[in-house]
């Protein structure tokens, strides 16, 4: 893969278009290349969520796990997450090699984009659009990271067939981290952090997508969630926003079943 590190991919990101081109003509360019039908073709899901409610809550049963090999995973809460087809991606240029086992990291990113006000789920939408864009740009068939959560807190499924190999124990080999793709899962954060932190809705929404690649993997937060930085040279996930992922870790560790702490 024509992969060369996610530092480049944020340089990339911000220097291939000016900053603002990117995040509002860039962006507006795609969305209108798919069209507003193009981008779900079923009613729009909610767009506003009480802090801390959960898919389950919501009527959004058909994206919990159907495999019956494990009841816990089964059982593991799904956090509302927009899947591609509900996002108006593309299909990806060729298919992700999957991977049959459990990733061994959940790398924090931020996207190096401007901190914007727009919480909304259409937002949340066109970045993803727009981070796809870019990402097959550089050459890496698809969505880089696994997934994308919104300054608004949205949630949307990043390389196409995340969700899935999740839901199977499993993980699409995404491209997000020099060196360590094949044994991370990717979360990029919109926004800059290096000299303040995520939005609560934000951080309210990492948490929920943490616990449950933590229960899905069976993975313990504390030796499984890192910052970018830990594995290549880069600022990300920012200078004031990685060094609390120490609180993220307790504060996924706290809803996890015992044995995952
Ligand atoms: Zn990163």
């Amino acid at each position: 893969m024509n992969y060369d590190g996610k530092h480049r991919a944020h340089q990339s990101m911000d220097g291939a278009v000016p900053r603002r081109a990117f995040l509002v003509g860039g962006i507006l360019a795609a969305g209108a290349a798919f069209g507003v039908q193009g981008m779900t073709g079923q009613p729009p899901q909610r767009t506003v969520r009480p802090p801390g409610a959960r898919a389950e809550e919501e009527g959004s049963g058909d994206r919990r796990p159907r495999t019956s090999r494990d009841a816990r995973r089964a059982s593991a809460t799904v956090p509302l997450i927009y899947r591609t087809e509900q996002w108006g991606a593309e299909a990806p240029d060729r298919d992700a090699s999957v991977r049959r086992r459990p990733p061994k990291y959940i790398i924090v990113h931020h996207t190096a984009t401007d901190n914007v006000d727009d919480y909304s789920l259409s937002r949340a939408q066109r970045l993803a659009r727009a981070i796809q864009n870019v990402h097959k740009e550089q050459g890496w068939g698809d969505t880089g990271q696994h997934l994308t959560i919104s300054r608004g807190g949205h949630i949307l499924e990043g390389r196409t067939g995340s969700i899935a190999a999740v839901e199977r124990g499993e993980m699409v080999v995404g491209t997000h981290v020099r060196g360590a793709n094949d044994v991370a899962v990717g979360i990029e954060c919109e926004g800059t952090y290096n000299t303040v932190l995520p939005p609560r809705r934000l951080r309210e929404s990492l948490v929920e997508v943490c616990v449950w690649l933590c229960e899905q993997y069976d993975l313990n937060p504390h030796e499984a969630i890192m910052p970018h930085r830990k594995f290549n040279d880069t600022d990300c996930c920012g200078d004031k926003f990685a060094p609390t992922l120490p609180d993220l870790r307790d504060d996924v560790a706290g809803m996890l079943p015992s044995k995952l702490r």
